[in-house]
């Protein structure tokens, strides 16, 4: 007799195969789609702008007005289809296999910062970074996924600063750990909401008046991958002054 292998939830171990293999082929169409889309409204968007910026001629108030309006609602779509992305990239994340190497957490902070250096100064917002005096030691970690928390964390600092607003990244050798804090003077979150701010899809009201766009997976994926680096992460923060998140990672494995 042919015994079929069960998992916990009591379906067979092929059938649970077959569904991860056919949810991979579905993350990678949205995946495909989604990045085809968005190049697509990315060349309309420049070809807008062109218009816009009078390249091509002067336009009329009415056509300057509908143009206007055109780039606004091809802006919001590709906000919405990079969400899409951001969402599937951040489940296919969760999946993955993790692997550990010795890394340079300083020099992945500089590089995060620098990648939003254009967002940060179109909002006037200034980051800055506090190394400590000593050097600080290579921590054993999965580089991709926590690049991943870096750009989650310092994405929503800027994403929820009042414009003009401060952002500081600290970092410190805690025993035998690394501790990186990442503090804004923004929006900050209601006592309320704090229970359930790393829940799957969770955003505060306050969140969604000032930033339409917004998953509220980034800090669920957040959280699950620095538990699974045996870390932990926590928040402090009050409604309309900031918030600071601080992430805590063994130094080794
Ligand atoms: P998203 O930013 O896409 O909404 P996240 O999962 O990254 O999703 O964050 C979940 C929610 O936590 C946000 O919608 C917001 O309400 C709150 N939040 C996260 N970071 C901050 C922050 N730095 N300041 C204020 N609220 C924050």
């Amino acid at each position: 007799m042919l015994f079929r292998r069960k998992t916990k939830t009591g379906d067979s171990v092929e059938e649970v195969e077959k569904l991860k293999k056919l949810l991979n082929a579905k993350s990678e169409m949205v995946s495909i789609g989604a990045h085809q889309v968005r190049t697509s409204l990315s060349a309309i968007k420049w070809i807008i702008k062109m218009f816009l910026d009078g390249d091509l001629g002067k336009l009329t108030a009415e056509q300057e007005n509908l143009l206007r309006k055109a780039y606004d609602g091809n802006d919001k779509a590709i906000n919405l289809v990079s969400e899409i992305l951001l969402v599937n990239k951040s489940e296919e994340v969760v999946e993955k296999k993790y692997t550990f190497s010795k890394s340079n957490i300083i020099e992945m902070i500089e590089g995060v910062i620098f990648d939003f250096s254009g967002e940060s100064l179109w909002r006037g917002i200034e980051i800055i970074l506090l190394k400590p005096k000593d050097k600080v030691p290579e921590i054993e970690i999965d580089k991709e996924k926590i690049l991943v928390v870096l750009q989650n964390l310092i994405e929503n600092a800027i994403k929820y600063s009042k414009y003009h607003g401060k952002i500081f990244v600290s970092v410190k050798t805690e025993k035998e750990n690394i501790e990186i804090s990442i503090k804004d003077a923004g929006i900050g979150i209601s006592e309320d909401s704090k229970t359930k701010i790393f829940e799957k899809f969770y955003r505060t009201e306050n969140a969604q008046k000032k930033e339409a766009m917004g998953s509220g997976i980034g800090l669920y994926t957040t959280k699950d991958i620095v538990e699974k680096h045996g870390g932990k992460i926590w928040f402090e923060s009050k409604e309309n002054e900031g918030t600071t998140f601080f992430v805590s990672l063994p130094i080794s494995k």
